[in-house]
Formats: structure tokens, C-alpha cells, sequence
């Protein structure tokens, strides 16, 4: 599967039927399969943090899921069929795995969230099999009494919704021993399903201004959304240096 470089991270160039066959594909043949989810915030943070780079380098499939992913690759000549977001993402999955007959099993976000979009998915999908479910609050030393839980439900994909990084290294230092074929870190996106968080309006989405709409819902992500500015600098400048390169030829 064709794969970009933006600043050290690998990002796939696909579609969400790209990224559903490459999901069916996992759960058939029961490859061990991590899925993440790039934007410009995680680029920004691996590039000054080595061993969180490494971390997210173990990843098998990069969706691009920020729209300033997409739009980097536009300046810098790297194209991406689509915007392949996480939340959409994991509610097309879900409406595969129902159809499908895949079990899936949610973790993560304060306690009964995750409870309440499983209820809420088998309402809409009966045929759906939720493995099950458990909250992203508990102590470190019952991580191995939730794993041991995941690995007995046997669910066919895992998603994981306990932020970055801490959704990543919970995947990274478990995906062996839970035997799950397909693992995903979701990120908020219990909280947005559950109605506890609103997403954009669908034209802030289209046109790539869900980020501001974040800021004004949740003012303290103002500093973590300090990356974008600077990731766009640097894709400009990146850009200036291919130019002045193809000028200097
Ligand atoms: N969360 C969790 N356990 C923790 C910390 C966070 O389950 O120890 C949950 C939190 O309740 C929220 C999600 O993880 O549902 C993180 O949401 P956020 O929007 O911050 O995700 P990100 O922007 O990192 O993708």
C-alpha cells in the first residue's frame, strides 16, 4: 500500500475501502495489525521526542486522519486520495464488523461511556457482537486484569480510547499477549459518539475548521493546538527549500 513521509511519520495514501479491505484482510488471516491515526499535533510531538517517534513507527496502517496532513501533502507533492478520519473511520468499522460478524470490543474513556455507545451501536446494528467494554480509568497495576479480559472476550478488533500517547503505549506493550488481530486508539471519539462532545458542523468539517471549533468547545487545548501554526511553517519551509533546490538546478 502506497505510503508517504511527512517529517519522519509514514502516512498511507487510501481510501476508507482501501483501509476496510486492508482491515478485512488482518481479521482473515489474523495478522496483528495497529492502526493509527496521524495528524499534525503527532508529527509535531514525535519530531521533538525521539522515543515517542519510535513508538508510533511499530504502527501497521497510518491514516491520515488531520486535515493538515492532507493539506501538507498537497504543498509538498505527496498526494492522498482522501481524508481518512478516525471517528469515521471507527463508526464505518462498526458497521462492517455488524455485517461481517466481527467482535468488537471498546476501551477506554471515564466510566459507562464506553457502555453506552456499545448499547447505543446494537441498537442500531443487531447483529452486531460486542465482545466487550471497560473504562480508560483504571489503576497501573490492574492493566494485566483488563488485558486478561480483552484476551478472554476475543474480540476481532480493539478499540482504544484513552488519548495519545497513552492509548498507543497501552496497544505497544500489549498487542501480542491480547491476540487481538486488529487494534485501533480512537482517541475522543467515545465522548463525541456519546453525545458527551460535540463535533463540528459538517461545513466546519468540509472545510478543514473542525481544529477551531475544538479550541472554542475545550479553550485548554489551545496549547496543544499551539502545533499546528508551527507545523505549518515548517511544511512552508520545507516547500521554500524544494523550490529554491529546483530553482538552484
Ligand atoms: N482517557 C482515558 N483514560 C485516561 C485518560 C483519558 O480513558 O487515563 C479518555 C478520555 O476520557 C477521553 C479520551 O481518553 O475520552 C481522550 O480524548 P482526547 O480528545 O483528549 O483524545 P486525543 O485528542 O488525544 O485523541
Amino acid at each position: 500500500m502506497l505510503k508517504h513521509e511527512i517529517f519522519g511519520i509514514p502516512v498511507n495514501a487510501l481510501t476508507y475501502q482501501d483501509a476496510v479491505d486492508w482491515v478485512t484482510e488482518s481479521v482473515a488471516t489474523g495478522r496483528r495489525s495497529w492502526i493509527l491515526a496521524i495528524n499534525p499535533e503527532k508529527i509535531m510531538k514525535a519530531l521533538s521526542d525521539e522515543k515517542l517517534r519510535r513508538l508510533l513507527l511499530q504502527a501497521d496502517l497510518f491514516i491520515p486522519d488531520g486535515i493538515g496532513v492532507l493539506w501538507a501533502g498537497k504543498v509538498l507533492g505527496k498526494r492522498f486520495p482522501q481524508r481518512v478520519t478516525g471517528v469515521d473511520f471507527l463508526s464505518l468499522l462498526v458497521k462492517e464488523a455488524a455485517t461481517r460478524g466481527w467482535k468488537i470490543f471498546l476501551l477506554g474513556a471515564p466510566p459507562g461511556v464506553s457502555q453506552e455507545v456499545a448499547h447505543d451501536w446494537e441498537l442500531k446494528y443487531p447483529s452486531l457482537q460486542v465482545a466487550g467494554h471497560h473504562h480508560g480509568y483504571y489503576k497501573a497495576e490492574e492493566e494485566a486484569q483488563v488485558v486478561a479480559k480483552i484476551r478472554a472476550a476475543a474480540p476481532d478488533l480493539l478499540f482504544v480510547a484513552m488519548g495519545s500517547p497513552r492509548q498507543e503505549q497501552f496497544i505497544v506493550n500489549n498487542r501480542f499477549v491480547l491476540g487481538v488481530p486488529v487494534c485501533m486508539g480512537v482517541g475522543g471519539s467515545f465522548d463525541v459518539l456519546s453525545g458527551r462532545k460535540k463535533r463540528a458542523p459538517v461545513w466546519m468539517q468540509k472545510t478543514g475548521l473542525e481544529w477551531s471549533y475544538r479550541i472554542f468547545l475545550e479553550p485548554s487545548r489551545i496549547l496543544r493546538m499551539s502545533a499546528l501554526p508551527k507545523f505549518v511553517i515548517l511544511v512552508l519551509r520545507r516547500k521554500l527549500g524544494m523550490l529554491k533546490q529546483e530553482g538552484d538546478r
